[in-house]
């Protein structure tokens, strides 16, 4: 598979969820696992930045979500508009090839690549924004013929809607009715949010459901830094798995403050419910 066949995307997804056993594993957070590993990410480039200082640094954190399991490796492309690499990268020839890195077509700034070990290519956009902006971005899809098929991925503070306060529910019907769509779901947000959300989701969609949740702790803005009191263990969210596969979840991984740890207990766990008779998941 490739980022060429476009001929049918939603089988593309269906058959690559199959050759990964039923649910494909996403990987974890990237920004908050590169401060771990030494980047200083006090920047409005945030995890892009590494594209510029340390490169190195993203290539150690990929393989390390690709030694824990991981089906699927999300570039680090969250921040890394024109605009925001220009001034940083001093010289067009520093921006070019980080461009090449990350992106593959003409971008607005809300669109994102991703890029997974079997060479599926699929654009990564997150959403937190009003329904107006996801049609536009949908719009803009359609008009530009892009053929990379595209996923969806909202964020919420309050289990029930985006953040904008928008309805999920309209979002994840607007992103359904895109033939470019190939999954819809969730980022970024607390574990203990998941389970409805992915009924809620359920209703509009008969795409792929995906989910990356953060580790339930929260960022504080001012402080510029995450508080940890709510946050969950590595255990406690692995145990929310199976609920969350069984609610209809396809592809699973983890956002902020979640780590190799976190992907590796995700992957064992899926393997163990597959290889389980009783518990067989199903396409
Ligand atoms: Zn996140």
């Amino acid at each position: 598979m490739g980022s060429g066949n476009v001929e049918a995307p939603i089988s593309l997804m269906s058959d690559f969820l199959r050759q990964c056993g039923g649910v494909a594993v996403i990987d974890g957070g990237l920004a908050t696992e590169l401060e771990r590993n030494g980047a200083d990410l006090n920047d409005p480039l945030w995890s892009a930045k590494c594209l510029l200082t340390s490169p190195h640094l993203i290539r150690k954190v990929h393989l390390d979500y690709l030694e824990a399991g991981s089906d699927i490796i999300i570039t680090a492309s969250y921040q890394a508009t024109i605009q925001g690499l220009w001034p940083k990268a001093f010289l067009k020839e520093r921006v070019k090839p980080c461009l090449k890195e990350v992106w593959k077509l003409p971008l607005s700034h809300e669109i994102y690549i991703m890029e997974n070990v079997v060479n599926v290519s699929v654009m990564e956009l997150v959403m937190c924004q009003i329904s107006l902006k996801l049609r536009l971005l949908l719009s803009f899809l359609r008009k530009k013929d892009i053929k990379i098929p595209a996923w969806f991925a909202f964020n919420s503070k309050d289990g029930i809607n985006v953040v904008s306060g928008d309805s999920l529910l309209e979002c994840a019907a607007i992103a359904e009715a895109c033939k470019r769509v190939i999954a819809v779901g969730i980022n970024c947000t607390p574990p203990r949010f998941i389970h409805n959300l992915i009924l809620s989701v359920k209703k509009v969609t008969t795409k792929p459901i995906l989910i990356y949740p953060n580790s339930g702790e929260s960022y504080d803005p001012d402080r510029k830094e995450w508080v940890q009191n709510t946050g969950v263990s590595d255990e406690d969210f692995v145990s929310y798995v199976n609920t969350w596969c069984e609610a209809g979840a396809s592809l699973v991984g983890g956002c902020c403050r979640t780590t190799p740890n976190t992907i590796r207990a995700i992957h064992t766990t899926l393997v163990n419910k597959s290889n389980s008779p009783s518990l067989k998941l199903s396409l």
